[in-house]
């Protein structure tokens, strides 16, 4: 078995396609070559030829797959479903997410697999500007002499950090105990990440965050849904129009907090549903289906820390929120073709909800 997976999501768009270039050449260069790359793409039709290339050339073995949104469920800006692609399709004891605009320093493989697997390793968020020019975009290389190192130590935890930013690593089966990244909540702001923290805290994970293994390059987000830099082949569900006017409304008039805006939209008769078992509460517009959380406080810190039994992301909260366990062991030892099958059903079988 192949003991760790790369999940991968692109959403941008570069010319040449020299960021793919240089994730893939970053992952050509791995002293250790036990993994796979599972590559969701948000251009996968127009990306798929030059992929198959990069395949060969690289000598990775890439599953390359389209990302299919839910059909039902209204998302605003962004899906955070996508980051849960990769990890629900990998056949692998452990995934690492590995987010566009970063690369990777060529021993962070056996780095992570010289480390149990239930072990919680974050990467440490060091970002670069690409001024400093080790990026050579022509061929993808890094230059090790121009990366500056980050100051921060290797630091070993019992608590999860909450900055850790989602680009970490843990067992497959850890990750399905917490149901994996939140599909419910973030669907118009990000913080998925700090919610999967909070969450791996309160399961009891420790772990370590290990510096100068993964970097980030300082980069503008895009301006379609997705944070994409041009549109996506397979875009999500729109909000309906009065649920698009509240948007322009809360962004652009009153600007008021995240704690208010559960508010605007329960005022403007979206319905709110509480779930069992959990204090939260989401508004859900009648018409498109679009999910908010009920905010009740300004500090997303302290909301997804309150509640310490909060270790699952929210399942079905009207249609959204998929059940991921019966989902991985669903797709074990399938095709890749029949996973792409049953990725693509999974949002509306209610088996998943
Ligand atoms: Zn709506």
């Amino acid at each position: 078995m192949i003991p760790l997976t790369y999940a991968v999501t692109l959403a941008d768009w570069t010319p040449n396609q020299d960021m793919l270039r240089m994730m893939l050449l970053s992952l050509e260069q791995q002293t250790c070559k036990e993994f796979d790359v599972i590559l969701a793409d948000h251009h996968y039709d127009a990306r798929k030829d030059v992929v198959g290339e990069l395949s060969q050339k690289h000598s990775l073995s890439i599953k390359h797959t389209p990302i299919y949104p839910a059909p039902h469920v209204a998302k605003n800006y962004i899906d955070c479903s996508v980051f849960n692609v990769g990890w629900v399709m990998s056949e692998a004891e452990r995934c690492v997410r590995y987010s566009e605009w970063r690369f990777l320093h060529p021993t962070v493989t056996e780095t992570i697999l010289n480390e149990p697997a239930d072990s919680f390793l974050d990467f440490d968020f060091h970002n670069l500007d690409e001024k400093l020019g080790f990026w050579d975009r022509n061929s993808g290389s890094i230059d090790w002499d121009k990366v500056t190192p980050s100051p921060n130590p290797l630091v070993e935890f019992d608590e999860v950090p909450l900055n850790c930013y989602a680009n970490n690593t843990i067992s497959r089966q850890k990750w399905v105990e917490v149901n994996g990244f939140n599909e419910v909540n973030y669907n118009f702001f990000h913080w998925e990440d700090i919610d999967y923290s909070a969450r791996c805290r309160h399961a009891g994970y420790a772990g370590k965050r290990i510096p100068n293994k993964m970097y980030r390059i300082d980069h503008p987000y895009g301006g379609e849904a997705n944070r994409a830099n041009r549109p996506c082949e397979r875009p999500f569900k729109r909000v309906c129009a009065s649920c698009e006017d509240l948007f322009k409304y809360v962004r652009f008039h009153i600007l008021p907090t995240h704690k208010q805006w559960g508010d605007f939209w329960k005022a403007k008769g979206a319905k709110v549903v509480t779930k069992k078992g959990t204090e939260k509460e989401w508004v859900v517009c009648e018409k498109c289906n679009f999910v908010m959380p009920y905010v009740d406080t300004e500090d997303i810190a302290e909301y997804v820390t309150r509640e310490t039994h909060y270790t699952k992301s929210p399942i079905n909260v009207s249609g959204s929120g998929r059940n991921l366990e019966p989902l991985v062991k669903d797709m074990k030892g399938l095709s890749w073709s029949s996973k792409i099958d049953l990725y693509k059903q999974s949002y509306t079988n209610k088996k998943y909800l």
